[in-house]
């Protein structure tokens, strides 16, 4: 029998397997020679259970019986054994349920069979989100959430990166740099600062640290009142439905569920030079560093990199960008190269075309001296540069390959170790789902975690059909200026409608805020992209200027409502704004023409 390579094929025999699993009570798929397959079968008779058999060696198609199998619950050996519509998998996982007494309870159809209807691995934007809703929708839910401790011994409290070490340490540290900006700009308004105004990281972080553990308290409430159970301990299957989990103190526990949603994030990937995990730190560890990082090299140059970067500028510190080749890649290169350039302009130095080599420790100390030996991208050429601090930032790395995703099947790409799901997030194992920064190709961002989160749980079981939208997302990235985008960059646009299929309209511009005290003159920059094919409808934004995830996310509606270009300009601006610019965009970039703001 050839496989079965089209779609339809595929389908059908999926939907005769599925048949199978839903109109017998126990449904084996064996092989008749197979010893495991009938000391399953012995089992079965010995419990005077009925069962239903395909011995796949005796059938025509059986190799794709059990392809489809494979596909179908990531398992390929044989006895694949399903009781009560419910995949428990080989021999061995069978006769352990016996022990367990769990596969007589699933046999005599109590719906508890499970401790759990669902189980959430990773209490971050997504795990919380979606736990708190599927027991709003009346199911019984566990959440784990572990923190693994960083190299330098860093942890912190329940509600994953974006809580602790991502969006809200990073945006009050963005905030404390703005101030100080503010600072500066305040004396041109007349306020009269006589005293030298110092910056103490050691206050900033602790008001920081303050605020994150008012949030870690609050998800911990949030979760009692809606009646889900928290465990503080990591999680790995151990088998299909059942995970074991260990806690700090290092006790075992175990628990079955007859759902799982994945939602573990992602932590910082380190560089695998000398010195790296022993005198580095990174995004993990900078936000409660118990003291200033002084002079800081910071490898990378995606939103981490720009952002850690700029903020520590903002605060006053001697920063160092070594980039290795080109500044948030994957954003439109125009605005990014703008953004960097306002940071180089305010005093941030960029290492271009460099990658590191060695760290190496001159002197301990909080901080100590470190020094770092860096190669060219292009050449032969060696540098050398000492610092206090060295944050690298060169990424994430899914955390998905502790977690015994081979022991119940799913299917991760080993890649980078992300995980693929449909757009129902349903990994291959169709009792398995997964949400957020693991994700193959979509955002890494909190609002697109907690959206999937949602959604998928009223899927679940609130009878919902809305899957999440992962298109037109809204992003901000927080440099000193900071980059709002949504839709496609001008290259990415180019590469799916040809240059002569789009309008680009463009403008800098003068925020009235930034005039008295004489800063940034058209540095800031806005910009759409127009499909002239479809009506010129707008199917990118972008925005350098402040305050950009405000004005972003209101663009960003009339983009999912499908704007038009026409319908923008006949949007009245709200003035003295930064936002109405984008209602008054009249010079296209293929004019050529002038694109300088004279006033307002
Ligand atoms: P996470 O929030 O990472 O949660 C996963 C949780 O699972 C963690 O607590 C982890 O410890 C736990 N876990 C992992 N494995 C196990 C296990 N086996 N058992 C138990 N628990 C486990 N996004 C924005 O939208 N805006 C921003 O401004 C922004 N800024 C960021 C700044 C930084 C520095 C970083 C690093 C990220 C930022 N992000 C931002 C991204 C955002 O934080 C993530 O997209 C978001 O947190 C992803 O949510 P998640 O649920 O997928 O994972
Ligand atoms: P990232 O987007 O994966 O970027 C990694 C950066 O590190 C790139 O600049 C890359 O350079 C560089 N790099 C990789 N390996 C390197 C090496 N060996 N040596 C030197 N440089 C190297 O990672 P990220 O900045 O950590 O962000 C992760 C995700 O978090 C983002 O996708 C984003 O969704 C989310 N996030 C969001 C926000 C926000 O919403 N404001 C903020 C922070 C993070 P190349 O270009 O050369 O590969």
């Amino acid at each position: 029998m050839p496989p079965v390579e089209n779609d339809t094929g595929k389908n059908d025999l999926k939907s005769r397997i599925a048949e199978l699993i839903d109109s017998n009570q126990v449904m084996l798929f064996s092989k008749s020679y197979c010893p495991f397959c009938v000391k399953v079968k012995d089992l079965f008779k010995g419990l005077n259970v009925e069962y239903k058999v395909v011995e796949l060696d005796l059938i025509e198609d059986g190799t794709n019986y059990q392809e489809m199998l494979l596909e179908m619950t990531g398992q390929k050996t044989v006895p694949n054994v399903f009781v009560n519509k419910k995949h428990i998998g080989g021999a061995d996982s069978t006769l352990k349920a016996y022990e367990d007494g769990f596969l007589q309870k699933l046999l005599s159809g109590d719906s508890q069979a499970y401790d759990y209807d669902l189980i959430v691995i990773g209490g971050g934007s997504g795990g919380l989100a979606c736990s708190k809703e599927a027991a709003t929708l009346g199911k019984k839910v566990m959440v784990l959430d572990y923190v693994v401790p960083t190299p330098k011994g860093t942890t912190w409290g329940l509600g994953g990166t974006c809580v602790n070490v991502g969006c809200i340490p990073k945006k009050l540290m963005h905030q404390t740099a703005l101030l100080g900006t503010a600072l500066q700009d305040a004396r041109m308004y007349g306020w009269e600062l006589d005293q030298q105004v110092k910056h103490n990281w050691e206050t900033m972080k602790s008001a920081v640290n303050d605020y994150i553990s008012s949030l870690n308290w609050g998800y911990r409430v949030a979760l009692r009142d809606k009646k889900v159970q928290y465990v503080n301990a990591f999680a790995e299957f151990i088998e299909p439905h059942k995970i074991k989990t260990v806690s700090k103190r290092g006790k075992e526990t175990f628990y079955t569920a007859d759902k799982f949603v994945l939602a573990t994030g992602e932590r910082p990937r380190y560089l695998g030079i000398p010195g790296d995990k022993e005198y580095c730190i990174t995004s993990d560890d900078l936000f409660s560093l118990p003291y200033c990082p002084g002079k800081t090299l910071v490898i990378g140059a995606s939103y981490v990199a720009l952002e850690c970067g700029g903020f520590l500028a903002g605060l006053g510190l001697e920063v160092t960008i070594m980039v290795r080749s080109i500044l948030l890649r994957g954003f439109d290169q125009e605005m990014a190269n703008r953004a960097g350039e306002h940071m180089e302009e305010h005093g941030i130095k960029f290492l271009r075309k460099y990658v590191p080599t060695s760290i190496e420790e001159l002197e301990a100390g909080s901080p100590g001296r470190l020094k770092v030996t860096a190669k060219s991208t292009e050449g032969d050429d060696t540098i050398e540069g000492e610092y206090n601090t060295v944050l690298i930032a060169v990424g994430r790395d899914a955390c998905t390959d502790k977690i015994g995703l081979h022991k119940a099947g799913v299917k991760v790409n080993p890649k980078n170790g992300k995980i693929p799901v449909n757009d129902e997030e349903q990994t291959n194992v169709p009792y398995i789902y997964a949400i957020g920064d693991i994700l193959e190709g979509k955002w890494e961002l909190t609002p697109v975690a907690i959206q999937a989160g949602k959604l998928l749980a009223r899927r679940l079981f609130g009878g919902s059909k809305v899957k999440c939208d992962y298109i037109n997302v809204p992003t901000t990235v927080f440099t000193p200026l900071e980059y709002g985008a949504c839709g496609l960059s001008e290259d990415r646009a180019m590469e799916m409608y040809g240059e002569q299929n789009l309008e680009v309209y463009h403008s800098l511009f003068w925020p009235l805020e930034f005039t008295v005290p004489k800063r940034d003159n058209n540095k800031c920059f806005a910009k759409i992209i127009c499909n002239k094919l479809d009506s010129d409808r707008v199917i990118g934004f972008h925005y350098l200027g402040p305050n950009a995830g405000e004005v972003t996310q209101g663009f960003s509606a009339a983009m999912k409502c499908g704007v038009t270009k026409e319908q923008l300009d006949g949007t009245i601006g709200i003035h003295p704004t930064c936002a109405e610019i984008f209602t008054t965009l009249e010079v296209t970039k293929s004019s050529g023409g002038d694109i300088a703001q004279a006033g307002c």
